[in-house]
């Protein structure tokens, strides 16, 4: 397709015109689709009913013998860890900890943590430093934007590149000691889906940075969430960390939620032994223990790395498809145009657009009117603020197959006549 930027000015009006029929016939069909967030899908949930009826009536003794019925156990039964360490967290099992359902959770409590006592390694809690910022790659994953709002702690955005951040620019602004901490979804990164590269990891745990409590919140929440068959690894941080001398570097944190069930799962925290002792001694405070019968319910539902790979290939078969949908019909009314970039994934939840600048609300608004929610735009940057308002999050996983496609084409001409209504405004002006 002609790209918009050239198109002559009737050809433009002409196109313009057309798309608004489009976008005004699917108004007119009056559907309410919702792909404003990576929510698994009720089939995806039905994968993991099995969960229901588990640990079984009677079936509540750990492989050490222990009634997983009782209070204790704080750092997680031994047989769970090492079912989930190496896969989830890049950690031998001894250096990891799991928690309750949700590792959004451990990341909050990580941060209050912080702010409050400081991490091993700090000179005095977080909250006694004259600021506190933190290293967030743009486009990143909202929640982990809230926190940082929540807490006050300044966010400094780092551009992403296929690779992963700008690490040009995270080493420079790592430099200042007020930058304690950095987000990383260091796999099919929330939205894009990028995944960092070795060289990535490795200058993120060799990197000078002024603050010697600097921490790595490594969010590795789609680990094992592969959208091809290539099951892509990417180097274990806490081992990048120690070989690079900096051992207490990294927080690494990791959940079931879009393994089993998003609600009920099974969170993880992973660090270096002067981290994981910190946690605990927290964590210790905190609870009595955490709940050991969803750890074996877990167990006797998965079993073995195996049944954890044959469940995320069955997860894959769900959602693959639904991608495959929103990309097919990006390209089919899009490519060529200059209406927007897209992102392809091969794991995560989401698939990112940088659209044409200054679109990306007007797109969510024509998105709307057409019945199909979106991600309200600049949802992935600090305090919700895009400066190019470009950017675009899709989250096609909770919608059916058939729900998708037709969304996907809502979307694609509202991508499309905000371009064109850009096109024409520009020209406007120009005249
Ligand atoms: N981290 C990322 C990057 C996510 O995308 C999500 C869920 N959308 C979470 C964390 C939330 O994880 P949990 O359910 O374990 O709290």
């Amino acid at each position: 397709m002609t790209a918009i930027t050239d198109l002559s000015s009737a050809d433009l009006a002409d196109r313009l015109a057309r798309a608004r029929d489009a976008h005004g016939g699917f108004k007119a069909r009056g559907l309410k689709l919702d792909m404003t967030r990576g929510k698994p899908a009720p089939e995806q949930l039905d994968l993991a009913s099995g969960l229901l009826t588990l640990p079984g009536n009677g079936d509540h003794t750990t492989a050490t013998g222990e009634d997983a019925r009782n209070y204790g156990g704080l750092q997680g039964l031994p047989e769970v860890r090492a079912l989930f360490a190496r896969p989830l967290l890049g950690a031998p099992p001894e250096q990891i900890a799991v928690a309750e359902n949700s590792s959004l959770a451990l990341m909050h409590d990580c941060i209050v943590w912080a702010l409050l006592k400081g991490v091993p390694g700090s000179q005095r809690p977080w909250s006694r430093e004259e600021a506190v910022a933190f290293l967030c790659p743009v486009p990143g994953y909202d929640r982990h934007f809230a926190l940082c709002e929540e807490f006050g702690i300044r966010m400094l955005p780092v551009p992403m590149t296929p690779d992963g951040p700008d690490m040009d620019a995270v080493e420079a602004l790592a430099a200042d000691p007020s930058v304690k901490g950095m987000w990383c979804v260091p796999k099919y990164s929330n939205p894009s889906g990028e995944i960092y590269s070795e060289a990535t990891v490795r200058r993120l745990s060799a990197m000078r940075t002024g603050a010697p409590d600097f921490r790595l919140f490594w969010d590795n929440a789609y680990a094992v969430h592969h959208l091809t068959p290539a099951r892509h690894a990417i180097p274990d941080v806490l081992e990048a960390c120690a070989a690079a001398g900096h051992p207490d570097r990294a927080f690494v944190f990791a959940s079931t939620s879009k393994i089993t069930l998003a609600g009920a799962g099974l969170a993880f925290f992973g660090g270096s032994p002067a981290n994981l002792a910190w946690y605990l001694a927290r964590a210790g405070k905190r609870t009595i223990g955490p709940d050991k019968l969803n750890q074996l319910r877990h167990l006797r539902f998965l079993r073995d790395g195996e049944g954890l790979t044959t469940h995320m290939d069955r997860q894959r078969a769900l959602l693959a498809p639904k991608f495959s949908a929103v990309t097919e019909a990006l390209d089919r009314h899009l490519a060529g145009t200059g209406a927007a970039a897209w992102s392809r994934p091969e794991g995560g939840y989401f698939i990112g657009v940088a659209a044409r600048a200054g679109t990306a609300a007007r797109i969510v608004r024509l998105a709307g009117e057409a019945g199909i929610g979106l991600t309200p735009a600049g949802a992935t940057f600090p305090h919700g603020r895009d400066p190019d308002d470009s950017s675009l999050r899709l989250a096609p996983s909770y919608p059916s197959l058939p729900e998708v496609a037709l969304a996907a084409e809502g979307i694609a001409l509202s991508i499309l006549l905000a371009a064109l209504e850009a096109e024409q405004a520009a020209r406007d002006a120009a005249r």
